[in-house]
């Protein structure tokens, strides 16, 4: 008999910064699916693109590790943070599928990104290579989701998971604007984060 295959959870954004809804979201969907472990992934920059909103990747990074250290669940890749020109979810699925061997892979995304999902590169070669795991989100209607869902699960014929996970009003979006109007952000995301945001004066 083979032994049990690990099973590991990514977690893909911008993590700009990263807040306590992405920690919820990971730290939910690793106990609902019995996952051994969720790796966060915070994207690149970008070349070429004049995106004055995105801040640098090496202290997008940086946050997501402060936000993380507490949770032996819970580890950081650098892999998109490094590589040069456009990174894609699934070229970090098979990077990840030829360093940990045995592993089944949760790729897992809040309600909204499920939406855009269609525009992503290679999708049928994706859902081959990992299940899909969608977490709702406050603000995206979960009919909509459900509607989604069977429109891709028919379209590629493979299952996506729809997991229900205590709702957090919070976004990095609306992080960015508050600390732009001098307004509190404590409690939405760690205070690590909210140190290292004022030590280096990101967002104001
Ligand atoms: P921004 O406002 O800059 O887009 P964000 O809060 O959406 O930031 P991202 O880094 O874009 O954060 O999101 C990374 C992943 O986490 C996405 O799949 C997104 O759907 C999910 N996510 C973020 N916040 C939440 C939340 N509060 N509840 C559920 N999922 C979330
Ligand atoms: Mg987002």
């Amino acid at each position: 008999m083979s032994p049990q295959k690990k099973k590991y959870g990514v977690m893909g954004g911008t993590f700009n910064p990263i807040h306590l809804g992405h920690l919820v979201v990971a730290e939910e969907i690793r106990h609902k699916l019995n996952l051994d472990k969720v790796i966060f992934v915070p994207t690149g920059n970008p070349p070429h693109k004049d995106n004055k909103e995105l801040t640098d990747a090496k202290d997008r990074y940086l946050m997501t590790l402060l936000a993380t250290v507490t949770n032996p669940n819970f580890k950081v890749s650098s892999i998109e943070v490094e590589r040069e020109g456009i990174s894609y979810t699934i070229d970090t699925i098979k990077a990840f599928r030829s360093k940990y061997k045995d592993t089944e892979f949760y790729f897992i995304t809040g309600a909204d990104a499920l939406l855009e999902l269609h525009t992503w590169k290679n999708v049928s070669e994706l859902l081959n290579l990992c299940k899909f795991v969608t977490a709702t989100r406050p603000g995206f209607e979960l009919s909509k989701i459900e509607t989604e869902i069977k429109n891709l699960e028919k379209r590629y014929n493979r299952n996506i998971y729809n997991i229900s996970v205590s709702a957090l009003q919070i976004s990095s979006t609306d992080i960015r604007q508050r600390i732009k109007d001098e307004r509190s952000v404590k409690y939405l995301l760690p205070d690590p984060v909210k140190y290292y945001i004022d030590k280096n004066c990101l967002y104001r």
